[in-house]
């Protein structure tokens, strides 16, 4: 068998070596079933107890209050940006976005299509280098909901606690940072996130969502839209991402097998510290993009070089050493390494014995 690389990809991304040889080794046949999860109806009692395990080890390891429900869709975070607004903004047909980046304004894009929409704030204007501060967001009392993106995974930023809302709901896309430390679930009325970069393959989405939002949900809506349908079903109206539901739940095991969240948080912040650290210290031959130091992501370190060739040169030479996906988004440029809960401790030492032979060199 080939290498495996330092696979800095942002999504889909790393997943734990060890989930990946459970996998391959049930992949045959998985357990007394005869054949693989791959193969078995959605309504047989074996895949039944995968997605009941599944939802039970997601209510550990985030300590989910029993009135929440747990959802596995289809269609990405991108359908949330409208399954959100088409359930929630139903009471008042209004609701506070604060805009932090590229997929939240993908998500104010859909949301406007069902009701008014109120900028509570937005860093656009610094080209989303910082997160607003609590004294910036002009929240409206009367909104729906408010949503914020927990972790810009393109612009490297990350909410290090949650905005304070009062008693407006607060609805969260925690795609990039799901699951990277514990959160208290019950400040969130939902929370969404595609699985592909902290749980599991792409093609599933969790939405996590408290009962009394499930009430919101109108009758008149398409029926796959419906949170409403989908938790009366448990998540199987229609046949689900059986296969990835299976993946996601082997990483919650790895999760609890590990330390769960804590550990994971602390192995997160060890990891990122090393490489800001390092950043810094590189009298600005490699310049973080961020610029409160407060608002950088643990998941997603984006930096700068003196010049796109340098870059470049540089992103070549990584990937010839197996240091592979550093590429900044298409939209920004750059360079970022995603390092999820998956993504191990030696591939950043290994990137960051890379960026100081690189700066020797050149
Ligand atoms: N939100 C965030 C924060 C993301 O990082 C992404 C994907 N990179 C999306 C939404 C869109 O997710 P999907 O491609 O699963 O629809």
């Amino acid at each position: 068998m080939k290498k495996r690389v330092f696979n800095f990809s942002a999504g889909p991304a790393v997943l734990p070596e060890e989930v990946l040889k459970q996998a391959q080794e049930e992949m045959l046949v998985y357990g007394d079933a005869g054949m693989s999860v791959m193969e078995m109806s959605h309504r047989s009692k074996t895949f039944d107890d995968i997605i009941k395990e599944a939802q039970n080890d997601l209510r550990k390891l985030l300590d989910i209050p029993e009135n929440y429900h747990i959802l596995f869709l289809q269609g990405g975070a991108t359908l949330q940006f409208s399954m959100v607004p088409l359930n929630l903004m139903n009471p008042t047909k209004k609701a506070d976005y604060i805009v932090t980046g590229a997929w939240s304004k993908k998500a104010v894009k859909e949301a406007k299509r069902v009701g008014e929409v109120n900028i509570a704030a937005s860093t656009e204007e610094e080209n989303f280098t910082r997160l607003p501060r609590q004294d910036e967001l002009k929240l409206n009392p009367d909104a729906a909901y408010v949503h914020f993106t927990s972790n810009n995974t393109i612009f490297g930023t990350e909410f290090k606690s949650e905005p304070e809302v009062g008693d407006v709901p607060l609805v969260c896309d925690a795609s990039s940072d799901i699951l990277h430390k514990k959160i208290d679930v019950s400040k969130y009325a939902l929370i969404y996130a595609g699985a592909q970069k902290n749980m599991g393959p792409s093609g599933v989405t969790l939405v996590i969502i408290r009962d009394d939002m499930v009430q919101r949900s109108s009758d008149d809506l398409h029926t796959y839209l419906n949170y409403s349908i989908h938790v009366s079903k448990n998540s199987l109206y229609n046949t689900p991402n059986t296969y990835g539901i299976y993946i996601i739940g082997l990483v919650y095991k790895w999760l609890l097998n590990n330390g769960g969240l804590d550990a994971m948080y602390k192995r997160n912040v060890e990891k990122a510290g090393w490489l800001y650290d390092y950043i810094d210290n590189s009298d600005g031959y490699y310049k973080g993009t961020v610029t409160v130091k407060e608002d950088r992501s643990l998941m997603n370190v984006t930096f700068r070089m003196q010049s796109e060739e340098l870059e470049k040169k540089f992103i070549a030479e990584a990937t010839e050493r197996g240091l592979v996906g550093l590429k900044g988004h298409r939209s920004v440029g750059g360079l970022r390494a995603s390092i999820y809960n998956a993504f191990p401790p030696e591939g950043v030492e290994a990137l960051i014995d890379f960026m100081k032979e690189f700066k020797e060199k050149n």
